[in-house]
């Protein structure tokens, strides 16, 4: 429940292959540390991929925990793609909101990519979804994220791929 299928530094080094192989349709974007940093800067060279996703027929939508809609509008409507914030990860919840904006049936052809365990791989899991975790951008500066990070790390070092 807590192991990614599938393990990337960024998001950008995801290859339209790796879904293809997957028969993956569509993937469900986190914001925070996986698109954008601290600082909302979205991540380099994000836009000319997810262009050459799209034309791959790729489907997107954010799913934000963020309550901040502001901040995820932004990066969405910057990405031209729809989006669900406070999506409230690991409940299954946002990820059926994402589901319907994107329209496919399949849980199975639907991927996730975020930067961390407890919210995006344990829901992602508990949909029956592919999940793809990536590195954060950039290291949290909230103390609680940091003790996660630190079991985050432990798990993945004991199933190393
Ligand atoms: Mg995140």
């Amino acid at each position: 429940m807590l192991l990614p299928d599938l393990r990337v530094k960024k998001i950008t080094d995801i290859k339209l292959e790796m879904l293809t192989e997957n028969e993956i349709e569509a993937l469900l974007l986190d914001s925070d540390n996986t698109l954008i940093d601290l600082d909302k800067k979205p991540l380099d060279g994000i836009k000319k991929w997810i262009e050459e996703m799209k034309s791959n027929n790729i489907k997107f939508c954010i799913l934000s925990n963020s309550i901040k809609k502001k901040k995820v509008k932004r990066i969405a409507d910057f990405l031209e793609i729809p989006y669900v914030y406070f999506s409230l990860k690991p409940s299954k919840i946002g990820f059926k909101k994402a589901k319907k904006i994107i329209g496919i049936k399949e849980n199975n052809k639907i991927a996730e990519v975020g930067d961390q365990i407890f919210t995006d791989v344990l829901g992602t899991k508990r949909m029956k979804m592919f999940s793809i975790l990536t590195e954060p951008i950039c290291k949290e500066k909230v103390k609680i994220n940091n003790i996660k990070r630190k079991i985050e790390k432990k798990i993945l070092e004991k199933n190393k791929f």
